[in-house]
């Protein structure tokens, strides 16, 4: 007998037919034998919708509160699902997430899993239950409603994965896998039977919220087996969806890159004419990080008599108040000559762990864009993924191109 945690996303959970859709097949796998825990997420929009609400009664609500208000779409969905299971002859539980004691720190609207008490989730399953758990919400240990940052309940999904030591967790979305970049961008990208761990913690972080990149830290830590499938797959015609493995899994053959990624969130900022000396650089990003605002990209040009110009990219949600802290902290401190900022641009990344053992991905890929007319504004790598930033206008062409470009669009062989 195996034990199968299922996470069902917003789509997925959408209406009620879908949700009846989900009771189907979570009977199905129930009565080939496995036990089945299943996390959900609210239905689709709810969440947008629950977050508009609150800004609109307050511009900046509490995070305490707002993770009371924005937690219940999951509570909502949880009872439907057991109500649907119920109705088909099913034993089924539901659990809110302090319920089954999703143990989280207490950093509102994007809180850590620190631990989960399997204990109640394993007597309901030895009773022939299946088990149904909000996902995206925890309780600290003060009691108080957390959740885990958008798109969370995969990791509560990969997480009571990995503290039920399950034999697979399987996340049931609205694509049948992970492509070779967001379809709903590039029509001709293809589906991945496999893409490694490291590759799809690059992907996820660069851009691809197919799954939140905290599950698939969390499913490489705990060596969970992941694989990403899609819930609106007719009994007897279902695919295996896209396996998350190890590298050493892979074959030899594998293409050099494995996907395309990219993200609109993005915002530059630069700062013009500040002194080349040692130091400044923490003198810039110092008062940045205090702020609490992650940097992600970083360039310091060549200096010329004595003076730099210093770029770097944050959320596109932090444009504005990162430009105020440049303004009106650092400009006059350092004697920087002006700030310039940028909330138009996009960053594009090609992903692939063949990039290690193949030169020239990075001038093939500057190549493809300049040839489109595409000026590059900054560029990052590492061993696995090089990044580019450029206007946000180009984002959908350049993504197009690099995808042809490295024959991601054709079968391999
Ligand atoms: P859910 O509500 O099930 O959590 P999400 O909207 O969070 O679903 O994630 C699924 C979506 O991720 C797909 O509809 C697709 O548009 C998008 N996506 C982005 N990049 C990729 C990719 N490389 N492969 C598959 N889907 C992707
Ligand atoms: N409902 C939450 C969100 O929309 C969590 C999730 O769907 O994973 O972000
Ligand atoms: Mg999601």
């Amino acid at each position: 007998m195996a034990l199968i945690v299922q996470k069902y996303g917003g789509t997925s959970m959408g209406t009620p037919d879908r949700i009846r859709n989900v009771a189907r097949r979570v009977k199905r796998w129930k009565e080939q034998g496995n036990q089945v825990v299943v996390v959900v997420s609210a239905m689709s929009g709810e969440t947008n919708r629950l977050i508009a609400l609150a800004k609109d009664v307050s511009p900046h609500p509490e995070p305490r509160e707002l993770d009371v208000m924005i937690s219940t779409g999951e509570q909502v969905t949880i009872a439907l699902l057991a109500m649907a299971l119920q109705d088909l002859g099913v034993d089924a539980r539901s659990y809110t997430g302090a319920q089954v004691r999703v143990l989280t720190d207490s950093t509102f609207t994007k809180a850590r899993i620190l631990s989960i008490d399997e204990g109640k989730m394993r007597r309901d399953l030895d009773d022939n239950k299946v088990v149904i758990v909000a996902g995206f919400q925890g309780v600290d240990e003060a009691g108080n409603i957390t959740t885990l940052g958008r798109g969370g309940s995969d990791t509560t999904g990969v997480a009571l994965a990995a503290a039920l030591s399950a034999d697979e967790c399987q996340i049931y979305t609205d694509v049948d896998g992970v492509y070779t970049t967001d379809p709903r961008i590039v029509p001709e990208a293809r589906k991945l039977d496999r893409i490694t761990f490291e590759e799809m913690l690059e992907m996820a972080s660069l851009g691809s919220k197919v799954l939140q990149i905290r599950s698939v830290e969390f499913a490489g830590k705990y060596k969970v087996k992941l694989r990403v499938l899609s819930s609106f797959e007719e009994e007897g015609k279902e695919t295996q969806g896209t396996l998350i493995t190890v590298e050493e899994d892979t074959q030899m053959e594998d293409p050099i890159i494995s996907g395309i990624a990219f993200n609109r969130d993005e915002a530059k900022l630069t700062v013009l004419g500040v002194p080349d000396r040692p130091g400044i650089a923490s003198q810039i990003l110092g008062p940045i990080a205090e702020a609490n605002v992650d940097v992600d990209m970083i360039i310091q040009n060549v200096g010329h008599d004595g003076s730099t110009d210093f770029s770097f990219t944050v959320n596109r949600s932090e444009y504005a108040r990162t430009l105020k802290i440049l303004e009106e902290k650092i400009k006059p401190h350092i004697g920087a000559r002006a700030i310039k900022g940028d909330n138009k641009i996009c960053k594009v990344s090609a992903v692939g762990v063949g990039m290690r053992s193949h030169p020239g991905v990075a001038s093939q890929m500057f190549r493809t864009l300049a040839e489109e007319g595409i000026n590059i504004q900054m560029i990052s790598t590492s061993e696995i993924k090089i990044s580019v930033v450029v206007d946000e206008k180009y984002l959908e062409l350049a993504v197009r191109v690099l995808h042809q470009a490295f024959g991601l669009d054709r079968t391999p062989a």
